[in-house]
Order: C-alpha cells, then structure tokens, then sequence
C-alpha cells in the first residue's frame, strides 16, 4: 500500500483485458496515475473483464507486466470484476425495489429496425417493455431512468457538463439476457468499493459519467471528482485502438514511449525522448504534473 498521506484521494485504472496495452491506455494510466501520485494518493487496479466474451487470454497478465515496465506500480491488490458478481447483483436487487428496474424482451434485431434515435451513449431505448411486466429470468434488465431529468457534474479538465438523461440516454441495459452485467453497473459500483475519490480516464467515458452519477445516486454511493483527459487519435480522426491499428507499447524501451506520452499530456518532459530512465522520468513528472497543461479534448468522429 502507499504511504498514505494526508490527502484522502483514491485514483485507479480500469483497463479491459482485450488486448494489450497500446499508446492511448498509457496515456489513460500515466494522466491517473500521476495525478494520484501528485496528491500523495494511492493508485489501485481494477481489470475490467465483466464482459467476458470480450476478454483475451492472458490479456491481463501482460497488462500488469506492461505497467510494471513503466514504472506504474499500484497501490493493493488487483480487483477483478469477474469475481464481484455479487456485488453486481445485490445492486441490482436495490434497483428492482426501488421499482427502476424492469424486464425487456426486445432483441438487438427489433430495436434496429426500427429506426430509433441515438443519443450519445447509442440508441434511445424508448421504454416498450416499462408497463410488460415480463418474467426477470430470460430476459435483458433495464434501468428506468425518467426522473430526474438533467445530470450535471463539473469535470475538472472538460468544465461544466448537462445532459438530459431521459431524453438523451433512455433507459440503458445493466444486465444482458447473457447474464453479463453492464460496464456501467460494474464501474460504478466498483468504483465506490475501492472508495475511489478521483477518477481520470479518457474523454471517450465523458458522456457516459452522467449515467454513472445517475446510478451512484440511485444507490446512495458517494460521487468521485472526475478527470476526462484528451485522447489519442487514430489517423482518419478515430480513437486509437486495437480495431483503428494500434500496437502494443514495446516493453522493450518503455522510457521513450513515457515520454512520449508526458509530451502528449502536455507536461513539456526535459530533454529528449529516451534520455531519462523511467523511474527518474516518472519522478519527474509526480513533482511537475500540471493538469492545466493538458490540451484541449476533442471527442472522436463517431466509428
Ligand atoms: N474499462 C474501460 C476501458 O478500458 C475504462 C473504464 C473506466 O475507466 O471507467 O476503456
């Protein structure tokens, strides 16, 4: 564990162990992790594989292994939302008797045939099955979400963000008819266990924050401060990843690549790219983390 401290910040990082790690996810690591290590806070490591069919062998142990070539030790143990199921669950449970969950029986096929609006966390599901009162087994979950209205929340990069939760999201999934529960329960639920205070990540997750808030409020969870740092794009405007070509960060000479990715933040590192040793560098960067010095968010074109 840390050293502790004075100051009560909790930061963390959250990667999905579909791949290896490439440019972007370090970019995502060192902004949080520096931004932790600044504040004298600690740094946990949650590896999100709740959506298990997305998950790569092995994907998680090289994930560890990259980040402990660059220097980015955490803080505890690694929790893995394969093993909170429960926890997932028990959620749900408090949802169901607040009466804001209901059963949905409409396929992925059904809903895109009928041309529905997208929001910007993907189509606007417009409540067909609300009044059903389908069965729980064998079906989708959903979240009722038609009160309150506007979520709003200040990011401490991106300012003052509103959003019309009702209008512009609709009532979103938190368990499939698979029985994967959603990222978003996951995360949020998550996030409060670990007793996250700061969370930083990339500005893709942005939008998505509103429902997160929406949902710690619905479980009386407290509500962290929130980060969104600029993303790495790929050539053609979308973001890096796997699918838009990226490659996996080379442990074989990871000083260069983090500095690299300070530049990319905006924290103008000394000398040339290579020249410092990753502890020193890292070093470095905990004493001089500017977060004022990160550019501007662009979002990404849409895939
Ligand atoms: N697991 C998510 C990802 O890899 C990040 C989730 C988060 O930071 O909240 O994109």
């Amino acid at each position: 564990m840390s050293s502790g401290g004075t100051s009560a910040y909790i930061g963390r990082f959250a990667p999905t162990p579909s791949g290896p790690l490439h440019f972007g996810s370090l970019v995502t690591a060192v902004g949080s992790y520096l931004d932790a290590r600044a504040r004298q806070g600690q740094w946990l490591l949650r590896i999100e594989d709740v959506d298990r069919p997305r998950v790569v062998p092995g994907a998680a142990d090289d994930i560890l292994r990259t980040l402990e070539c660059f220097g980015l030790h955490w803080d505890g143990p690694v929790l893995f939302q394969s093993q909170r199921q429960e926890a997932y669950e028990e959620a749900l449970h408090r949802l169901r008797e607040q009466g804001r969950l209901y059963a949905c029986g409409c396929s992925r096929r059904q809903l895109n045939a009928l041309d529905l609006r997208r929001g910007p966390l993907g189509l606007i599901y417009p409540g067909l099955c609300r009044d059903r009162a389908l069965g729980f087994s064998g079906h989708s979950l959903r979240l009722r979400i038609d009160t309150p209205a506007r979520i709003r929340f200040e990011d401490r990069h991106c300012g003052p963000r509103e959003l019309d939760l009702a209008g512009e999201v609709g009532d979103v999934v938190l368990k499939r008819v698979d029985g994967i529960y959603a990222y978003h329960l996951a995360v949020v639920v998550d996030d409060a266990f670990q007793g996250v205070s700061d969370i930083v990540r990339g500005a893709d997750l942005l939008d998505v924050s509103f429902l997160h808030r929406h949902l710690a409020s619905l479980l009386r969870l407290p509500l962290p401060r929130y980060l969104h740092l600029p993303l790495v794009y790929a050539p053609g405007g979308r973001k890096l990843s796997k699918q838009t070509g990226a490659q996996p960060l080379d442990r074989a000479r990871p000083a260069a690549q983090l500095w690299q990715a300070l530049e990319f933040l905006g924290q103008q590192p000394p000398g040339k790219e290579g020249g410092m040793a990753v502890q020193e560098l890292l070093e470095w960067a905990i004493d001089h983390w500017q977060p004022q010095r990160l550019p501007a968010v662009q979002l990404p074109v849409s895939a």
